[in-house]
């Protein structure tokens, strides 16, 4: 598949498919089923087992002619971790089932990571999953922090299936119904006021086991291709040049002659560098990514991405002083997304905080930088090989 034949089977869509005549939905399931969703997915899983550098043309041909997206923001957590998740170690059954109505966003998914006890140090998790006598699993726990817990239909869920052996080791890796009458989602209040996490409870939570991914007891190995994508989703995003938060500095400093100062120069020119560096630093991330799975690199695209994003949000609310600690609104709301380029500079502020914590922290990043990518000595780790029942918590 080259270049000429995707823009001919993308012309072929739009002729059967006008985006101005037909329905949203009917439209993505066609584009989905000409593998024009991710090219780089298997035949009959929405792509062409084409290289997935590819997917730029495929992407500005339908942008040009007005074709409706699948809302990537509404459904990231689907697109940027349980697929790419799904696509490794799921069965062709299981992803022939969940695939396509997670790319043209029917199905929300969340994930279920993080428990009270166990967000850096995640192989800590203690959610149990239980075998029962139907030959399903039953699970009990809670998780926190859960993004879009509340508009999700599935959940990448991990838990612990075998105690006595060391953290690590006794994971395995679920697929968890979010209508099941055990999941309780409770809101959780963010900094921003809003609350687009939430707390969830798991009690009996029946999930059978052709609802598992990857074998039992090979959860850990799992959920590393689920985080490896995450960083890249989170700090690998296309932006292009002066776009997103550097953009909008940008143009307040622009709009604004009093704020045209040497000394405001220099720190926005030096915001800029930073924009661009990290912009062509995801390019680079991307052009990896299309000869294989993302590895430990993208995690300095995610710190990258964090500390940029709160420079950046403090900035803004510097240069635009009281005007900038004014906020709209601080009803308790359960938003759908982060609209982080559609609000105003506080709620920016606020929110960016945040972004140097989910998708693993920036201490832990660094430490993953030195350990995995440039290879200096390992932190100490008393409890890697010690039976999970025997850790103190
Ligand atoms: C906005 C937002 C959305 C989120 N969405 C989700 C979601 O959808 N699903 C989900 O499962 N989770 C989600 N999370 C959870 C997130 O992944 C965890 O908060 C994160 O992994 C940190 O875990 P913790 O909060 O338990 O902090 P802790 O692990 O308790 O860490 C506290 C502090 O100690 C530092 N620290 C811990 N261990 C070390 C170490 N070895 N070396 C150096 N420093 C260390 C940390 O970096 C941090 O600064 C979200 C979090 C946020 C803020």
């Amino acid at each position: 598949m080259n270049e000429a034949d995707l823009r001919t089977r993308v012309h072929e869509l739009l002729a059967a498919y006008p985006p101005s005549e037909v329905d949203t939905l009917d439209f993505l399931r066609a584009r989905f089923d000409a593998g024009l969703a991710w090219v780089h997915f298997p035949l009959g899983l929405g792509g062409l087992g084409a290289p997935r550098t590819l997917q730029a043309v495929v992407d500005a041909e339908l942008t040009a002619a007005g074709a409706p997206d699948n809302d990537p923001r509404r459904i990231g957590i689907g697109l940027g971790m349980a697929a790419p998740t799904i696509l490794r170690y799921g069965t062709a059954e299981q992803q022939h089932r969940w695939l396509r109505p997670l790319w043209t966003g029917e199905e929300v998914w969340c994930q279920l990571f993080s428990e009270p006890g166990a967000g850096s140090d995640l192989a800590a998790l203690a959610t149990r999953a239980v075998p029962d006598a139907e030959g399903s699993w039953r699970v009990n726990g809670q998780k926190v922090w859960t993004s879009s817990a509340h508009t999700a239909r599935w959940a990448i869920l991990i838990a612990r299936t075998d105690p006595a052996v060391p953290k690590h080791q006794g994971i395995t890796y679920f697929v968890c119904d979010m209508t099941d009458p055990g999941v309780q989602v409770r809101p959780l209040r963010q900094l921003t006021g809003e609350a687009e996490f939430n707390e969830v409870f798991l009690t009996d939570v029946r999930i059978p086991d052709s609802d598992r991914l990857g074998a039992v007891g090979e959860g850990w190995r799992v959920a590393q291709t689920t985080l490896n994508n995450e960083r890249v989703a989170i700090g690998g995003q296309r932006t292009p040049r002066e776009g997103g938060l550097i953009g909008i500095v940008a143009e307040t400093w622009r709009e604004r002659p009093e704020l045209r100062t040497a000394e405001l120069h220099q720190r926005l020119l030096q915001h800029w560098v930073d924009a661009e560096v990290l912009r062509l630093t995801g390019e680079r991330l991307r052009q990896q990514l299309a000869a294989g799975q993302p590895g430990p690199e993208g995690a300095g695209g995610k710190l990258g991405f964090a500390r940029l994003a709160q420079q950046l949000t403090a900035f803004e609310v510097e240069l635009l002083a009281e005007e900038g600690l004014g906020y709209d609104d601080w009803t308790l709301r359960r938003p759908e997304l982060v609209d982080f380029n559609g609000r105003e500079a506080g709620y920016r502020y606020l929110r960016a905080k945040g972004n140097s914590i989910e998708g693993g922290t920036s201490e832990i990043l660094r430490n993953i930088i030195a350990e995995r990518v440039l290879g200096l000595p390992p932190e100490p780790r008393t409890d890697k090989d010690v039976p999970w029942k025997e850790l103190s918590r």
